[in-house]
């Protein structure tokens, strides 16, 4: 029986891998949140995991003695994380933590050579050139769980879609809750506004970003990480449906695109079953029922984000992480109605315009500098 370990299991996508673990019969032997300890107790008491870790020590306590009556063993803090990392046995370990939280986490498991199933695309973003060294050293695979590039991992299996052969990749974009929008009518989006998600169903950081379109300009980066391949080579679509999850174009004009309902489950799934694939929780397009699919260019002079994070991935280096650290601290104070919805834009610009690349292979200083950057813009407009 396969051994899941879910890292950030009470958060949206953590929340859905339970159930595929649940579906699928597998054997989960960690959970790890921040403090939602009435969630985290649930998931002891049906699954019965070894570890759990609890970032935030008094909820570890509280939930220490809750549990008492059980074999689970809980760990605290953001030692506790990364002692779950390391000694929980596990084939597959799911890392759905949020944003740069998840960048120790991520180490901690490729350096225990585990298999990691990524939902979270920050580390990518922030330390990918690290972590995917981290990953060849330690012979540990990194499956994508991102709908996008779960469907381009699948587009690039077999030998005759592989990697040699490949032109360009195509993300769709489902373009997010303010397509069509002009510059002037962003100006007055509230968080209210920008949490309403036409399609997926997510968290609230992912929610902004897809509103802002730096959702799809992270994946831009986590694609070039994940599949080695250079910026300018990454298409981006708008593809309103969510049905393609993305394509791989080949040298000979071909295009293999992935379809699907839009459910993270499906993802979820493949990463957790990989290399097999099982019946599961979601059910396949029906092609008898009339279906429009639709494809157009993204509008980049309104999202400038898309040509900001194209920038820093062609630039590599700790471009992506500055780029990545301003977007976090300002969601949060977007969230906070501290700053409006296009000051995300123009200070993330910012941050990237004003950087020069660290040129480092040391994530403890690529750590530093996510602080830094959060520090400066947290300190600059929190009034
Ligand atoms: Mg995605």
């Amino acid at each position: 029986m396969k051994r899941v370990c879910i890292l950030g299991s009470t958060g949206s996508v953590g929340r859905q891998a339970i159930e595929v673990v649940r579906e699928r019969g597998f054997q989960l032997t960690g959970v790890c949140a921040d403090r939602n300890i009435a969630l985290l107790e649930e998931q002891i008491r049906e699954f019965h995991p070894a570890f759990c870790a609890v970032r935030d020590p008094a909820a570890a306590e509280e939930l220490r003695i809750k549990v008492s009556d059980t074999d689970t063993r809980v760990l605290s803090g953001e030692e506790g994380v990364l002692t779950l990392c390391r000694e929980c046995p596990a084939d597959i370990t799911e890392n759905s933590l949020l944003g740069s939280g998840g960048i120790r986490p991520t180490v901690a498991l490729l350096e225990a050579g585990k298999d990691i199933a990524m939902a979270n695309k920050e580390p990518v973003v922030a330390a990918g050139e690290i972590i995917l060294q981290k990953a060849k050293e330690n012979v540990a695979r990194i499956l994508p769980v991102d709908s996008e590039h779960s469907a381009i991992f699948q587009c690039l299996s077999g030998s005759f879609n592989s990697r040699k052969y490949l032109s360009h990749l195509v993300l769709t974009a489902s373009g997010g809750p303010f397509f069509g929008k002009k510059r002037e009518e962003l100006e007055r989006v509230t968080p209210a506004m920008a949490l309403a998600h036409p399609v997926w169903n997510m968290g609230q950081k992912i929610s902004i970003d897809s509103a802002t379109l730096l959702n799809k300009g992270l994946e831009l980066i986590e694609a070039v990480r994940l599949f080695d391949v250079p910026a300018d080579r990454v298409e981006i679509t708008v593809h309103r449906q969510s049905i393609v999850h993305s394509m791989a174009t080949f040298v000979d004009g071909s295009t293999i695109a992935q379809m699907g309902h839009p459910d993270m489950r499906h993802c979820i799934q493949f990463a957790l079953t990989y290399p097999d694939r099982t019946e599961g929780l979601c059910t396949p397009l029906d092609f008898s029922q009339k279906m429009t699919l639709t494809f157009e260019s993204a509008d980049e002079d309104t999202f400038t984000l898309l040509r900001t994070a194209r920038k820093a991935a062609l630039l590599g280096g700790t471009f992506t992480t500055v780029l990545n650290a301003a977007n976090e601290a300002c969601v949060s104070l977007f969230l906070k109605e501290k700053i409006s919805f296009l000051d995300i834009f123009r200070i993330v610009e910012e941050e990237v315009e004003g950087h020069r690349d660290l040129r480092t292979q040391d994530v403890e200083e690529v750590l530093a500098l996510d602080s830094e950057v959060k520090a400066r813009v947290f300190e600059k407009y929190t009034h």
